[in-house]
């Protein structure tokens, strides 16, 4: 039996598991899809929010502004790229002053440091880009952006290499109590465990129902986005933010940690895994987000992605004890992503409090090492080509990256076994081309090294299959 058994394995599923390999403990991890963090956690804005934003009292300002602290630390740790370059919620009119000084009230009593009011002389002379009709804005020194992904799978990798479990494609579809614990019945068999964490994103409400009667649902709502090639990513230098409405943070600017602009989201109730994109909803985006930035040139477009929020309809993430033993971190919206370390810190407290017993372990493993080559010095990359020819091989030609970058990822303790899974790894297809070219010759890499035949490769899900056979010899299959 196991002592702890997670279900999901998005950014909240993934730091719990981080958190609780600190200790002595049997832990599994049970996600339905073919790799980690591919529901919610791998598309949304990817900033780290300062935490002036959640309503004071509130589970979403409890653990916003803790949570932005511990992610810098655990990004530091995991060599994640997390860069901390500050965000202004811009005011066009007196209304939206007040509204300035609302969210400035309302983040000093959430505890964030150091947040300045600014003119409309200070906006441009620091973001010059910005729209000449934004006349004050309330800047947060605090809010940084991430690779959300990578941060996710550095805490599952690293739970794992300290002996945590991962269930890959093994969705959870009943759950009944089992002497001394829980039985959770999977796709790919039964797990016992002492405690549960139900950390399955828009599917919590689903969870949850399988062990309490109901007391929240989760209203599913879409955000789509725009991302932009690296010739737009040094339009603006901040997260630049609206205010606030009724449905939510609004539509945003902001450079991501690859360079790339990102600009989006807008908010529409949605199926739960309804990731399509909508012209209407681009349309929206595109013209709110050039009232902030008139000059982005939407032409450079290189993408366009949704992700889906888990909004509980308590209006606040929703943490605590279904039933015995098992805890719900359910209803994770915005800001989940700034959130999750500082949640899954609490939930290892709420289990210790019911019994879970924690034992620090000695050789606890907590560095992670991410070899990106193009961001190495001609000296270091000679080094490295030197140590292996395969990082002289450029295989991704619009993001650089090399041969020996993708056989990293084949071989890491968490292993891709899709292109996508590939890309979002080591960066292939991350660029311009968007893996047009890279793309057969990554998934040449991936058959070679996971001993499969070209057919079987993956483009992402369990069934996306990319080739079916040769037209040549005898056709497709
Ligand atoms: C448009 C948008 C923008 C956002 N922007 C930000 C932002 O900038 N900053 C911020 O802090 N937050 C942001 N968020 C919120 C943040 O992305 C989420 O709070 C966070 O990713 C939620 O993570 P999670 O692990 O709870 O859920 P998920 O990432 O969805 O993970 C849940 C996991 O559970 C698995 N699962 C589901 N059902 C089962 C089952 N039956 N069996 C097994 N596994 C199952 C899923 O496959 C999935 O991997 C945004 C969200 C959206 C949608």
């Amino acid at each position: 039996m196991y002592d702890v058994a997670i279900i999901g394995c998005g950014i909240t599923g993934s730091a719990c598991a981080y958190f609780l390999s600190k200790y002595s403990l049997k832990i599994a991890i049970i996600e339905k899809k073919n790799d980690v963090c591919c529901g919610t956690t791998r598309a949304n804005s990817a900033i780290i929010h300062a935490g002036y934003d959640p309503i004071p009292g509130t589970l979403c300002a409890k653990y916003n502004v803790r949570g932005n602290l511990l992610t810098k630390e655990i990004c530091k740790k995991l060599d994640v790229l997390c860069k901390e370059i500050g965000s202004l919620v811009l005011a066009f009119s007196d209304e939206e002053k007040e509204t300035l000084k609302e969210l400035y009230e309302r983040g000093i009593k959430n505890g964030v440091p150091d947040m300045e009011i600014w003119d409309g002389d200070r906006i441009r002379r620091e973001e010059p880009n910005v729209s000449e009709n934004a006349v004050a804005a309330l800047y947060a020194p605090t809010a940084a952006i991430v690779n959300p992904w990578e941060y996710g799978l550095a805490m599952a990798e690293t739970a794992v290499r300290n002996g945590a479990e991962l269930m890959l494609n093994s969705e959870v579809k009943s759950i009944s109590k089992a002497d001394g614990g829980w039985k959770i019945e999977t796709g790919s068999g039964s797990v016992e465990a002492k405690y549960v964490i139900n950390a399955a994103g828009v599917y919590t409400d689903i969870i949850h129902n399988m062990v309490a009667d109901k007391s929240f649902e989760i209203i599913p709502n879409a955000g789509e986005y725009y991302l932009l090639d690296k010739c737009e990513g040094e339009r603006v230098s901040h997260v630049i933010f609206q205010c606030p409405d009724k449905n939510g943070k609004g539509v945003l600017v902001a450079p991501t940690v690859h360079g790339n602009l990102i600009v989006g989201p807008n908010a529409v109730d949605s199926d739960r895994d309804d990731t399509a994109t909508r012209t209407a909803s681009l349309d929206f985006v595109r013209t709110s987000a050039v009232k902030s930035v008139p000059s982005i040139n939407f032409r450079e477009n290189i993408r366009n992605f949704t992700g889906v929020r888990a909004n509980a309809d308590t209006g606040d993430f929703v943490i605590g004890f279904a039933a015995e033993n098992f805890l719900d971190l359910a209803g994770i919206k915005s800001p989940g992503l700034s959130a999750a370390p500082a949640i899954a810190e609490d939930a290892v407290r709420m289990l210790k409090e019911k019994g879970l017993e924690l034992r620090e372990k000695e050789n606890f493993i907590d560095t992670r090492r991410h070899l990106r080559f193009n961001e190495l010095s001609d000296e270091k990359k000679n080094e490295v080509i030197a140590r292996n020819p395969l990082y002289g091989r450029v295989v991704c030609r619009c993001e650089t990256i090399t041969e020996g970058e993708i056989v990293d990822a084949l071989a890491s303790p968490i292993k891709p076994v899709s292109l996508d899974g590939v890309k979002r790894r080591a960066g292939t297809g991350m660029g311009r081309c968007q893996g047009g070219f890279c793309g057969p010759k990554v998934l040449e890499i991936i058959a070679r090294s996971n001993n499969i035949t070209f057919e079987d490769v993956l483009q992402d899900d369990t069934g996306s299959y990319i080739l079916t056979g040769e037209t040549k010899n005898g056709g497709a299959k």
